[in-house]
């Protein structure tokens, strides 16, 4: 299989060319499409070829002039690229860098496709929010991979989202994290998150339908919590359900046109130091 490093997925030009296989099988679960050149997905035309059945032998030899890849893993290579230079790019507000390696990962661990909608397959990744249904988005890949940086992760972490909508910040932090608790106001979406979960075969987390400003009192302490959508109060409740030593990352509404992503430690059980990281648009968090 040719390795995606040998393409700069950042130029439309690949170099060095890859030799076209004849027949190659395609390895369980894999995801294998056929990509022409000219089709190389650019930023803002992420259009890519088709997928042929897994565990099947496909035979390209009319394809001469096609190069194959793993275009899985080679639009994810593409994805991961932006994101570093996202955080690059926005170093002098965030302080972050670089992303920590193990969230990358975690990204790509996670098939962003099954989070998204059928029509937005072809879009699953590129680093933009989408649309997901009831007036809701996915976030931008960059934008999860940034908060999942900024929970510090630890195997041991018990985490709650509130706001859990598509199911993908959560999935993103259950590779990293012990559990995982999200809150989802809207039941249709609710129950969209736990299929798309399920595709992803990902069982350390427990979504549920609720309003997500009350947090979940019978499951606290959380060592990370993160609430996805924005609210011009600080969530006391929540603040309240975080552990002495825990993380709280959530976007602020400062003003009608204005969301500032912060950082909240819980230093003691009355104290707390909030760090601005980024300005954001997120969705209103629901005061039901
Ligand atoms: N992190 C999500 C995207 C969140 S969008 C993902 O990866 O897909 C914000 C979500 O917060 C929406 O799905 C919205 O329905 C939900 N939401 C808004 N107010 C809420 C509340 N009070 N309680 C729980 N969920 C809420």
């Amino acid at each position: 299989m040719l390795a995606a490093r040998n393409i700069d997925s950042t130029n439309a030009t690949v170099e060095p060319l890859p030799l076209v296989p004849t027949t190659c099988t395609i390895p369980r679960g894999g995801c294998l499409e056929f990509i022409k050149l000219s089709k190389w997905p650019m930023r803002s035309n992420p259009s890519f070829g088709l997928v042929v059945k897994p565990n099947s032998v496909a035979t390209i030899s009319s394809y001469s002039r096609c190069f194959w890849f793993d275009v899985k893993v080679l639009v994810m290579e593409h994805l991961i690229k932006e994101i570093e230079q996202d955080a690059l790019n926005t170093a002098f507000m965030t302080g972050v860098k670089r992303i920590d390696d193990r969230v990358l990962e975690a990204l790509r661990s996670v098939d962003r496709r099954s989070f998204v909608r059928a029509e937005d397959i072809k879009n699953a990744y590129v680093d933009y929010p989408l649309d997901i249904g009831f007036g809701q988005t996915i976030s931008q890949p960059f934008i999860v991979a940034l908060i999942t940086h900024l929970t510090e992760p630890k195997p041991s972490d018990k985490v709650l989202e509130v706001g859990s909508g598509s199911g993908y910040q959560a999935a993103v932090l259950a590779k990293l994290c012990n559990r995982v608790f999200g809150i989802e106001v809207i039941p249709a979406l609710c129950d969209q998150s736990k299929k798309n979960l399920a595709a992803e075969k990902i069982d350390n987390v427990i979504l549920m339908v609720g309003d997500g400003n009350l947090g979940l009192p019978h499951e606290a302490p959380f060592d990370k919590i993160i609430v996805s959508a924005a609210s011009s109060k600080l969530p006391t409740i929540l603040l309240e359900q975080l552990a002495v030593g825990g993380i709280l990352v959530m976007p602020k509404q400062i003003s009608p046109y204005e969301q500032m992503l912060i950082k909240i430690n819980k230093t003691s059980d009355t104290e707390f130091t909030i760090k601005d990281i980024l300005p954001v648009r997120f969705v209103p968090l629901i005061n039901l």
